[in-house]
């Protein structure tokens, strides 16, 4: 036999057994996305490896040890996206979107990291991304939070999840914090792990942002960034806070909360949850207003988030309220060979008498005991039996799969009003 071929590692083959719940997150995101008003965008997977380089930061994790980066046949670097907000920068300043315009865009599809795969971590993962151009005031930040807590109700896992929040002031107060910072850990030079004696002199508050636990306590005790803000950035973040009180979202801030991008200012957040394990970041998102400018645009205000789409699954499976719209209402068992037409007939006029039947019909062909069998394995509530005495008196046999009732005939005319009555 000849040898199987296996995925890669960390790409995962998502089952039809695990894709409802995906179809449910996205299509509760897409109408979600409607009622804000948001526009879809799509965007290419591969960019140019500058493109990544010059807009995540060269000193993150990203960069340094993440990144799918090949010569195509022209030796050009290139790169599968590991993330969305930089591609969609790139398209933004490159059709002429952004300058004095406001846009309110969303984006999905898979991104690219190559990371150590264990449950929630992935090398091919999924996004449901949201940023927004030309809008500066806190106003919009609260909206992106509002949008998001709302699709944790939509999907009932609000009560699982619970927001972060912090600032990271503008640039310059973020240099001002990061001496600070730097002098702190220098005197505790010794305590630093390996990862973050290299990050103090390049990149030192991602030491903040350190997973490591020996970390913890050192990291507890460092500076704080709020102390640090500069005026704008701090009424900007009180503004934000306070909108958010009115809307009712409870949230925590979170004064080592600085995000794994360079390109973040002011507003940054995350969505986490303890249900997930070490993996509890669901969504996580902030305020770019340097990135535009810094991609060779004119300077834009931005703000968006990137939701772990695996993630989201995972906690749909581990909360327990995944959907079950993919299992039809109906089975329908056919007869003879001279029922097979009729049924088909059947089943058709039933799918078009209201989009929301889902019928499954028989086909194959078998006894009637063994297309019984798979109209209960089908998860269908009922199975609607088409056999030669039913063909005779155009009726069809209603059996309830999930109840002990009778088997009871209907006139095969009345048979859609009958389930649009009886499938809730
Ligand atoms: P983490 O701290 O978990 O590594 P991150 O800060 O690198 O996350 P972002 O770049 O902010 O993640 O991406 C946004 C979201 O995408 C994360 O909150 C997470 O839900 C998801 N995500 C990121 N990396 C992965 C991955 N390798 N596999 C699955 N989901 C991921
Ligand atoms: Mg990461």
């Amino acid at each position: 036999m000849a040898k199987v071929i296996q995925a890669i590692r960390g790409m995962n083959d998502i089952l039809p057994e695990q894709t409802p719940a995906w179809l449910h997150i996205e299509r509760i995101f897409q109408s979600l996305m409607q009622q804000y008003s948001y526009q879809h965008i799509r965007l290419p997977v591969v960019e140019k490896t500058e493109l990544f380089k010059r807009s995540i930061g060269e000193v993150t994790d990203i960069v340094e040890k993440e990144m799918y980066t090949f010569d195509d046949r022209n030796g050009d670097s290139l790169t599968l996206r590991p993330e969305g907000t930089a591609g969609c920068v790139r398209a933004g300043i490159q059709n002429g979107l952004l300058h004095n315009q406001q846009h309110r865009l969303w984006y999905q599809g898979p991104m690219f990291r190559h990371e150590r795969p264990q449950k929630g971590r992935y090398r091919q993962f999924h996004q449901l991304g949201v940023e927004t151009f030309g809008l500066s005031g806190p106003d919009i930040d609260a909206e992106l939070i509002a949008m998001s807590a709302q699709l944790w109700q939509k999907l009932r896992i609000d009560d699982h999840v619970e927001l972060e929040i912090n600032s990271l002031g503008t640039i310059e107060c973020r240099a001002l914090y990061r001496n600070e910072l730097v002098e702190y850990f220098s005197e505790h030079q010794s305590q630093l792990d390996e990862d973050s004696q290299r990050r103090l002199h390049t990149n030192p508050l991602r030491i903040l942002d350190s997973k490591n636990p020996d970390m913890q306590v050192l990291n507890e005790n460092a500076p704080k960034l709020v102390e640090y803000l500069d005026t704008e950035s701090r009424q900007h973040f009180e503004q934000l806070c306070h909108l958010l009180d009115c809307l009712g979202i409870k949230y925590r801030i979170n004064p080592r909360l600085v995000r794994g991008l360079d390109y973040y200012s002011k507003t940054v957040f995350e969505w986490v949850t303890s249900s997930l394990g070490s993996q509890g970041t669901i969504c996580a998102g902030g305020r770019f207003d340097g990135l535009v400018e810094q991609l060779g645009g004119k300077a834009t205000p931005a703000m968006g988030f990137a939701i772990g789409l695996e993630r989201l699954v995972l906690m749909l499976e581990t909360v327990g309220v995944t959907p079950r719209d993919h299992q039809p209402h109906l089975y329908l068992v056919v007869g003879g060979d001279d029922c097979v037409a009729p049924a088909m007939k059947l089943a058709e006029e039933l799918r078009q008498a209201d989009e929301k039947l889902r019928i499954q019909m028989n086909c194959g062909g078998g006894s009637i005991k063994s297309q019984m069998k798979r109209a209960d394995k089908s998860g269908a509530n009922f199975a609607v039996i088409l056999g030669d005495i039913e063909l005779q008196n155009n009726s069809v046999a209603i059996k309830n799969l999930r109840a002990e009732t009778e088997q009871r005939l209907i006139a095969q005319a009345e048979l859609a009003s009958w389930l649009i009555e009886n499938i809730n």
